[in-house]
């Protein structure tokens, strides 16, 4: 951090700034300029320890430098992370195209989902069990049957499943039935099931909060990694702002941005950040123009009948048209599907 004195500090003033970065085991180095004095504080430098030196006497202002995310970060490791899962690649040139419903209903209708998503070229399949629902009153997911008949429609396709976690007291007997944990957008900041994925062998795909700063999904995904499970997977499933037309926005920002900074992949979740399907492909494909590692989309065979978010659920032959469609985007970007 760069503690900035006032106009008119003392020598006394930023001897009290370097002793308190010393007491908080960091190097302080002293630049004195024409009009004022700073304080350069190199180490390892949180949060609480800027509010600190805000508050010694003439402080003016103290700058961050460096990003408070760590083990996340590009500076800390230089490759991009390329996460395997049977025979599917997260995070190298090659796409994830993760397809699935948006809940285990039945036996057949899951049954049925993965044999469309695998046929149409998905190469994995997404499905929940476990639904986080606003209103306690809507369909919570099947539990542990519907995970049950998520592995029978993985292991019948071949596809790697990815399933939501939503209580760390799950874990042991999720990891029974899924080859993804999934964190989802409102647990995002359930820092015990963080540190109960950090935990598992399993690669996590950690999904950005309806209203988390990227700057905190990345901090999310720290607990993560600091646990020692290095396989995460970052997801952009669209942000709440004033826009009222669409259920979320999509920030594609948050895709360079994280790819840039990060050395964790990043998959685009076009289906809850637009909750509509007919804006489903335009936006995957802008995610994959962007530099998504990969996309996670909710199919349906009959989106009509479905117990949640039929509205954003493409049939399989959309979802084919949008396949053929995103082939093309991913070579002109240098990838593949
Ligand atoms: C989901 O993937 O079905 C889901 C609940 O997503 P999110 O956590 O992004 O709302
Ligand atoms: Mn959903």
């Amino acid at each position: 951090m760069i503690v900035v004195m006032k106009q008119g500090s003392t020598e006394n003033d930023i001897e009290i700034v370097k002793q308190k970065a010393i007491q908080q085991g960091h190097e302080p180095l002293v630049i004195n300029g024409v009009e004022r004095s700073v304080v350069a504080v190199s180490g390892n430098v949180n949060d609480d320890h800027r509010a600190v030196m805000k508050l010694l006497p003439n402080v003016s202002n103290v700058i961050p430098v460096g990003k408070p995310y760590k083990l996340a970060s590009k500076n800390y490791k230089k490759e991009n992370t390329v996460i395997r899962i049977n025979d599917l690649e997260i995070g190298g040139t090659g796409l994830a195209l993760i397809a699935g419903p948006d809940s285990a209903e039945s036996q057949e209708q899951t049954i049925e989902t993965a044999l469309a998503a695998k046929e149409v070229g998905s190469n994995g399949l997404r499905g929940g069990a476990f639904k986080p629902r606003t209103s306690p009153y809507s369909f919570q997911g099947l539990g542990e049957d519907g995970l049950k008949m998520l592995r029978e429609a993985a292991d019948l396709t071949g596809l790697p499943l990815f399933s939501e976690i939503m209580d760390a007291q799950h874990l042991s007997m999720m990891e029974q039935y899924v080859d993804v944990l999934q964190v989802g957008a409102r647990n995002m900041q359930n820092f015990k099931l963080l540190e109960a994925v950090g935990e598992s062998s399993l690669p996590v795909l950690l999904k950005r909060g309806m209203s988390a700063t990227i700057e905190e999904l990345l901090l999310a995904s720290e607990y993560i990694l600091a646990r020692g499970n290095e396989n995460v997977m970052l997801c952009e499933r669209g942000i709440r702002t004033y826009e009222t037309a669409t259920r979320n926005t999509f920030d594609i920002n948050a895709i360079p941005y994280l790819k840039q900074n990060s050395h964790l992949p990043v998959i685009a979740d076009p289906s809850h950040a637009t909750g509509d399907n007919t804006l489903v492909e335009p936006v995957a494909l802008a995610a994959i123009a962007a530099g998504a590692d990969g996309l996670l989309i909710e199919i349906h065979p009959r989106p009509d009948e479905a117990l949640c978010d039929g509205p954003q659920a493409l049939l399989p032959s959309e979802l084919k048209q949008l396949i053929d469609k995103a082939k093309i985007v991913a070579k002109a970007v240098g990838r593949s599907l």
